[in-house]
């Protein structure tokens, strides 16, 4: 339900949780981050239940700390609001992580095409197909992570708004949206995607809206976004008056 993705300099995991704590307000039943760590190994942690769960995992065992991550809370749809349900969801030998808001229509389907061809699945949502997808067409892009996400969403039927994040990939993340939001915000050697301006709002006023049917790739600086045929795509300032 709530989305939160940084790049750059800082320890990423604090800007995340208080980017999830400032999303609370739209409702949700699970919370998750991932990190990529200065190591170059992603680690995750999710719980059902409220941002202060999550919180409370992470004081007693922090993730590894790294300045690239994703974040966020889940309003269930598919499958009931259980740890292993909540978002991230991790593929490629938990070398990626994906977090999603919305519904993928046709995931079933992906999913039998999926299981036919041999990979598993720990959850029941629609989200982790997305996961699964990404690590196959990884694999067949080279390790492409921009070319791999473009061959996923343009497989996707329904809502989705749609981060990921690979290790191989550190400072790096990438995202799309169809039928449900997505926004940058541009920092000073770093940059935020949100599902919503309160996602970086303490952190920046400059903002860029993204279009349907468009990715993005932010790096600590740069932003690209493209449609989902790759072409460039020239994304629309707008500046966040919000009173925080
Ligand atoms: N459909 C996904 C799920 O149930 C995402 C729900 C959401 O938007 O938070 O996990």
């Amino acid at each position: 339900c709530g989305i939160v993705g940084y790049v750059g300099p800082r320890e990423s995991q604090s800007i995340l949780v208080s980017g999830l704590a400032r999303l609370e307000y739209r409702g949700y039943d699970s919370a998750g981050i991932a990190v990529i760590d200065e190591g170059g190994t992603l680690g995750m942690r999710k719980r059902a239940g409220k941002l202060a769960r999550l919180r409370e995992s992470l004081d007693e065992a922090p993730l590894g700390a790294g300045t690239t991550g994703i974040g966020h809370t889940r309003w269930a749809t598919h499958g009931g609001p259980t740890d292993d349900n909540a978002h991230p969801h991790l593929a490629d030998d938990d070398r990626l992580a994906v977090i999603h808001n919305g519904i993928i229509e046709n995931f079933s389907e992906l999913k039998k095409e999926l299981i036919a061809e041999g990979y598993s699945f720990r959850s029941e949502t629609d989200t982790e197909v997305a996961a699964v997808l990404l690590g196959r067409e990884y694999r067949t892009a080279g390790g492409d992570l921009e070319a791999a996400f473009r061959a996923v969403v343009s497989r996707l039927d329904g809502a989705f708004t749609l981060l990921a994040m690979h290790e191989d990939s550190p400072g790096v993340v990438v995202g799309a949206r169809r039928n449900s939001p997505l926004v940058i915000g541009l920092g000073d050697g770093e940059n935020f995607l949100g599902s919503d301006v309160a996602a970086f709002v303490e952190h920046t006023r400059s903002a860029l809206a993204i279009g349907q049917d468009e990715i993005v790739t932010i790096t600590p600086n740069s932003v690209v976004v493209s449609d989902f045929d790759g072409n460039p795509v020239e994304a629309t300032p707008f500046d966040v008056s919000w009173d925080s």
